[in-house]
C-alpha cells in the first residue's frame, strides 16, 4: 500500500541471503519477486529459466522501479545496455543480502530512486545510500519538483539549472501557472528568486502553459515545467478521423502558443463519450476525456452559442462549454475554432484555463501513528510511509520528534494543536488533488489521534472509500508506552479514558470514570490535566477513591521515550500532590496491583496467590 505510489514494483534476487532477505518484505508489500526456478516456492515468486541478463531485458520495460539484491557491480553489468535516459529509464535501487544499505543505483530523480531507496531503508532499518549532490542541499531536485503535482517536463538545459542551483546561484523562478506550494516550503537561504530583476539570475526555471524554444547558445541554462491546468473542449461530427483532431488541437495550441503537455485532457459532450477519435487521442496521450451533459453544458455561458447546434444536440456549445466545465469555470482562452476537411470530417477545439492542475494521481492519505517520541518506537511500516510522502502534516513538535524522517523537497505543514479539524481538512483537499499525504499523530493515530477526523471529513464529503486511497498505520499509544516505563500495570483488563470534555461532555466522562472504576479496571487516563482543565483530575480521583483503596498504585508517566521524560509512582491517595499535566499519562492500578520494587505489577490472575 505504502509502496503503491511508486508505481510498479518488482524485486529480483539470485542467492539465498538475498531471497531471505527480500522474500518477506515482498510478501508484505504485494511485489513480484525474480528469482532461479529451482529456488521458488513462494506465492510471491517469479521463477525465470535461463540467464539473469535475459530475465532483466524482459522486465525492464514493465516496472517503474527495479530492487536487486545482487552485488551493485553485478547489476551495473546487467543493466549497462538497458538504460536510455534519465527521464525514462526505471528506478534501480540496490540492496546487500544482509539488508544493511539500500542504495540508489540509477534513475535516483526522476525515476524516484533516490525517493525509493529511502523508502524501502526503513523496512531493513538499513542506511538509505544516495549520492546524488541535491541530496545534500536540503532542496527539491528541480528535475522531479512538479512530479507530486502531475506538472510535465519541457524542453531544457535540466542538467546545466541542476548544476546551478547545486552551486547555490540564484535561480530565478517565473510561475505563471500551478501550485506555489512548494514555494512556501523551502528552507531559508534557497537559492530560488521568485521576484524578476531582483537579482541577475544564473538560471531560470519557467512554470507555464507556454512552450519556450530556448536557444543552444543562450547565456544561461533554462527549463520549463508545464502543470497540466489546460482542458480541451471538443466537439465533432460523427466519426472524425483522428488525424484530423491532432491537426486541429495542435494548430490550436500552436496559435495560441500553449504548449501540448500543459493540456489536462479533454472535455466534450456526453454523447461524444465514444467517438473514436477523442478515445484515441486521449489513449495514446494518457489523457482523461471528460464528459457532460447538454443540460450542464447549455447552463454555461459562452461567446459562440450555435442554433444549429443546440438544435442538434441540446446544447447550444460543446467545445467551449466543455472546457469551461472542465476547467471548473476557469478562464477560456481560447474560443471555439472549426475544423473541416474533405472525407476527415469536422472538429471544433476550445480550450479553457484551470486555477488548480490536474495532477492525474488519486491521491494517497496515509493516517501514522508515530509512537510516543523516539524513532526508534515508531513502526517500520510508519516510518516508510513518511518518507514516501509528497506532504506530512501533523502537530510542530511531533514534526520535530520525526525530523530525521523527511526528504529533501518534501512539503511539511506544521499546524497547531488546536486546529485538529483543519488539519484533517487540509489532508483530504491535498490528497483529492492526487498528492501522497502522511497525516501524522503521535502514539496511535486511531487512539485520540487524528485519524477519526480525516475518515469523519471524508464521509461527510461523500467519499466512495477508494479514492483518496487510506492507509491507517498503528503506532504504540502512551498507555502502552507509559506502562512499560513502569513494569506491567496493564496486564489485566484495562481501559483509557480521556479527560478532555472539549469534545466529549463531561456527565458521559464522569459516567465512565465511575463504570471503570467499580468494574475495576486498570485505567489510563489520557489528557488529565491543562492549564484550563484543572478540576477533571480532582473529581477523578476522588470517583476512584469510592471504589478503590487509596493505596492502589497509580504511575505518572511524562514525555514517554522523549528527551524530558519522566516517572513518578505514587498512590490513588496521593497522586495529586505531583505535578501532571497534558504530557502527562495517568495509570491507575486495579485491586490487585502491586508496586514491588519500584516496578508495577498488575497479576495476571486473580486467584489468590500461594502465601
Ligand atoms: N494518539 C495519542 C494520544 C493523543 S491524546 C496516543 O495514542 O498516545 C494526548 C495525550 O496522550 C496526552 O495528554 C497524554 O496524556 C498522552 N500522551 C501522549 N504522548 C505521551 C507520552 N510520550 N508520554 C506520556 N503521555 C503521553
Amino acid at each position: 500500500m505504502t509502496l503503491s505510489t511508486f508505481g510498479s514494483l518488482a524485486a529480483i534476487a539470485t542467492t539465498p541471503d538475498a531471497i531471505a532477505t527480500l522474500r518477506p518484505f515482498c510478501q508484505t508489500n504485494n511485489i513480484p519477486l525474480y528469482l532461479p526456478a529451482a529456488v521458488a516456492s513462494h506465492t510471491i515468486d517469479q521463477p525465470y529459466e535461463g540467464a539473469l541478463r535475459d530475465c532483466i531485458s524482459n522486465i525492464w520495460p514493465q516496472y517503474e522501479g527495479l530492487i536487486f539484491g545482487l552485488a551493485a557491480g553485478a547489476v551495473v553489468r546487467l543493466i549497462a545496455s538497458l538504460l536510455k535516459d534519465k527521464a525514462t529509464d526505471p528506478a534501480v535501487v540496490v540492496i546487500d543480502p544482509q539488508g544493511k544499505f539500500v542504495v540508489s543505483l540509477c534513475g535516483g530523480h526522476q525515476g524516484g530512486g533516490d525517493r525509493l531507496a529511502r523508502t524501502l531503508a526503513p523496512y531493513w532499518q538499513a542506511e538509505a545510500v544516495i549520492t546524488g549532490a541535491t541530496e545534500a542541499l536540503d532542496l527539491p531536485a528541480i528535475d522531479t519538483l512538479g512530479q507530486p503535482w502531475g506538472w510535465h517536463k519541457g524542453a531544457g538545459d535540466w542538467t546545466g539549472v541542476s548544476a546551478a542551483i547545486a552551486r547555490r546561484q540564484t535561480v530565478e523562478v517565473i510561475q505563471e501557472v500551478g501550485s506555489t506550494l512548494w514555494q512556501e516550503h523551502l528552507p531559508p537561504d534557497h537559492p530560488f528568486a521568485f521576484e524578476p530583476g531582483t537579482s541577475t539570475p544564473q538560471a531560470r526555471v519557467w512554470i507555464s502553459v507556454t512552450p519556450r524554444q530556448f536557444s543552444a547558445n543562450s547565456t544561461i541554462p533554462k527549463v520549463q515545467w508545464h502543470p497540466r491546468v489546460l482542458w480541451v473542449g471538443v466537439g465533432c461530427e460523427r466519426g472524425t478521423a483522428l488525424a484530423l483532431v491532432e491537426q486541429a488541437i495542435r494548430e490550436t495550441l500552436t496559435q495560441a502558443q500553449l504548449a501540448p503537455e500543459a493540456i489536462a485532457g479533454l472535455a466534450t459532450l456526453d454523447l461524444k463519450a465514444d467517438e473514436v477519435a477523442f478515445q484515441q487521442f486521449c489513449k495514446a496521450r494518457n489523457l482523461p476525456l471528460c464528459t457532460f451533459s447538454s443540460e450542464t453544458l447549455n447552463d454555461v455561458a459562452v461567446p459562440n452559442p450555435s442554433e444549429v447546434v443546440a438544435q442538434a444536440v441540446g446544447t447550444a456549445s460543446v467545445a467551449e462549454a466543455a472546457a469551461i466545465v472542465a476547467s471548473e469555470h476557469g478562464r477560456l482562452l481560447v474560443q471555439k475554432q472549426s475544423f473541416k476537411e474533405l472525407g476527415q470530417g469536422g472538429v471544433t477545439v476550445a480550450i479553457a484555463l484551470a486555477e488548480q492542475e490536474y495532477t492525474g494521481r488519486s491521491g494517497h492519505l496515509a493516517l501514522v501513528g508515530m509512537g510516543p517520541g523516539a524513532l526508534n518506537q515508531m513502526t517500520p511500516a510508519a516510518q516508510m510511509a513518511v518518507v514516501q510522502a509528497d506532504v506530512i502534516i501533523g502537530y510542530g513538535l511531533y514534526l520535530e520528534l520525526i525530523q530525521p524522517l523527511q526528504r529533501p523537497g518534501q512539503i511539511i505543514e506544521a499546524l497547531p494543536i488546536t486546529q485538529e479539524r483543519e488539519r484533517a481538512e487540509r489532508a483530504v483537499e491535498l490528497a483529492m488533488q492526487g498528492l501522497s499525504v502522511a497525516v501524522v499523530s503521535s502514539g496511535d493515530c486511531g487512539i485520540y489521534g487524528m485519524a477519526g477526523l480525516v475518515l469523519e471529513t471524508l464521509q461527510t464529503q461523500g467519499w466512495d472509500g477508494k479514492t483518496p486511497n487510506i492507509e491507517v498505520l498503528p503506532g504504540i499509544t502512551a498507555l502502552q508506552a507509559a506502562a512499560s516505563r513502569v513494569g506491567t500495570p496493564l496486564m489485566h483488563d484495562f481501559c483509557a479514558i480521556s479527560l478532555s470534555d472539549l469534545l466529549t461532555p463531561w456527565s458521559v466522562i464522569e459516567q465512565r470514570l465511575k463504570a471503570a472504576a467499580q468494574g475495576d479496571f486498570v485505567t489510563a487516563l489520557y489528557n488529565p490535566r491543562s492549564h484550563q482543565r484543572q478540576i477533571q483530575i480532582v473529581t477523578a480521583q476522588s470517583i476512584f477513591l469510592a471504589h478503590r483503596n487509596p493505596a492502589t498504585p497509580v504511575a505518572l508517566v511524562r514525555s514517554a521515550y522523549r528527551a524530558d521524560e519522566s516517572m513518578i509512582l505514587t498512590t490513588l491517595g496521593e497522586m495529586l500532590t505531583h505535578p501532571i499535566d497534558m504530557l502527562t499519562t495517568v495509570l491507575i492500578g486495579n485491586s490487585n496491583t502491586r508496586n514491588y520494587a519500584n516496578w508495577l505489577i498488575t497479576p495476571r490472575g486473580y486467584q489468590v496467590q500461594a502465601k
